[in-house]
C-alpha cells in the first residue's frame, strides 16, 4: 500500500505524545488497520472535525513503518445526529463498535463488515428504533462475518435440532443450544429472540430487528455477551456495562457461563 482512499469507521483512538493520536480504523476496503494521526491532538480542523466516534469518513491513508499506517486525511461522508441525542442509541453503538473492534481481525478486508457497522448506525438512528435489539441483531452479524456465530438451530452436543419458531435454551460456554437430554442450557431464548439472531447471522440482519419483552432482552444480551465473552476470553466493557444495566442482580446467576453444574437458575432461566 503507498496510498489508499478508502471509508472508514473510527473504532478507537489513544493520545499519543503531545500532538498526535493512534487511531484503529474498520476501513471498506484494508479492513482494520491502527493509523497515526500526527496533530490530531492539537487541532481538530486538521482532520475537518472527521475523526469522532459515529461518523462515517472517508480517509487517506498512506504506508508508515511497520503495521502503523498514517492517516493523511478524513473528512465526514456521513453523520448521525438523531444517534447522537439518544443516551441508549449512543451506548449501544459504542457497544457495538466495541465488540466490531475486538472482534475483527486485522488487515483481513471483508466490506460486508463495514457495510453491516454503517447499517448498525443508520439503524439506531431511527425514530424510536430499539437499540438494544439492533445492537444484539449486529453481534449476531458480527459473529457469522468472523466464524464465530452461535449456533441456535440445534443442540450443540447431540445434535437434535430445536423446534422452529420455538423458544430453546442457550449455552454460552457451547456456544450453541443445549437441549433438555444434555443437560439444559443456562439461558432461555424466546422463540423471537432466537428468530431474531438467527435471522440477523445472514446479510439482510436489519430486516430481523425487532422489540422484544424486556425479559427476552435480558436473555438475549446475557447469551451474546457471555457468547462473545467465552469466544473471545475477555469482558467487553460496553456489552458488560448494558448488562448490568438491563439485567441487574440477574447478571451474577450467569457471571461464569463455563461451569453451571452448581448454578441455580437465575430468573431469566425459566423452566
Ligand atoms: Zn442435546
Amino acid at each position: 500500500m503507498t496510498t489508499t482512499v478508502t471509508d472508514a469507521l473510527l473504532l478507537r483512538a489513544v493520545d499519543y505524545g503531545e500532538r498526535d493520536r493512534v487511531v484503529t480504523l474498520l476501513t471498506a476496503d484494508l479492513g482494520k488497520v491502527s493509523a497515526m494521526a500526527r496533530g490530531a491532538r492539537t487541532s481538530r480542523r486538521r482532520f475537518a472535525g472527521a475523526l469522532e466516534p459515529f461518523t462515517w469518513m472517508r480517509v487517506q491513508l498512506r504506508a508508515g513503518r511497520g503495521e502503523l499506517v498514517r492517516l493523511e486525511s478524513a473528512e465526514p461522508v456521513r453523520t448521525y445526529p438523531a444517534l447522537l441525542g439518544r443516551l441508549d442509541a449512543m451506548r449501544c453503538a459504542g457497544a457495538a463498535l466495541e465488540a466490531c473492534r475486538e472482534i475483527v481481525a486485522p488487515r483481513d478486508p471483508d466490506r460486508r463488515l463495514f457495510e453491516a457497522a454503517t447499517q448498525m448506525l443508520e439503524a439506531m438512528q431511527g425514530e424510536g428504533a430499539p437499540a438494544l435489539e439492533t445492537l444484539l441483531a449486529f453481534c449476531a452479524r458480527l459473529t457469522a462475518l468472523a466464524g464465530l456465530a452461535p449456533r441456535l438451530d440445534a443442540c450443540g452436543r447431540c445434535g437434535r435440532v430445536a423446534p422452529e419458531r420455538g423458544a430453546a435454551r442457550f449455552d454460552p460456554a457451547l456456544g450453541a443450544l443445549l437441549c433438555s437430554r444434555c443437560g439444559h442450557g443456562p439461558i432461555l431464548l424466546s422463540a423471537a429472540t432466537r428468530a431474531m439472531l438467527q435471522g440477523a447471522c445472514s446479510g439482510t440482519w436489519t430486516r430481523s430487528v425487532q422489540p422484544l419483552e424486556p425479559t427476552e432482552r435480558a436473555a438475549g444480551l446475557m447469551a451474546v455477551a457471555a457468547h462473545l465473552r467465552v469466544r473471545l476470553n475477555r469482558t467487553l466493557h460496553g456489552l458488560g456495562g448494558l448488562v448490568e444495566r438491563v439485567c441487574g442482580d440477574r447478571a451474577d446467576s450467569m457471571a461464569d457461563p463455563v461451569d453451571d453444574s452448581s448454578r441455580e437458575p437465575g430468573p431469566c432461566a425459566e423452566s
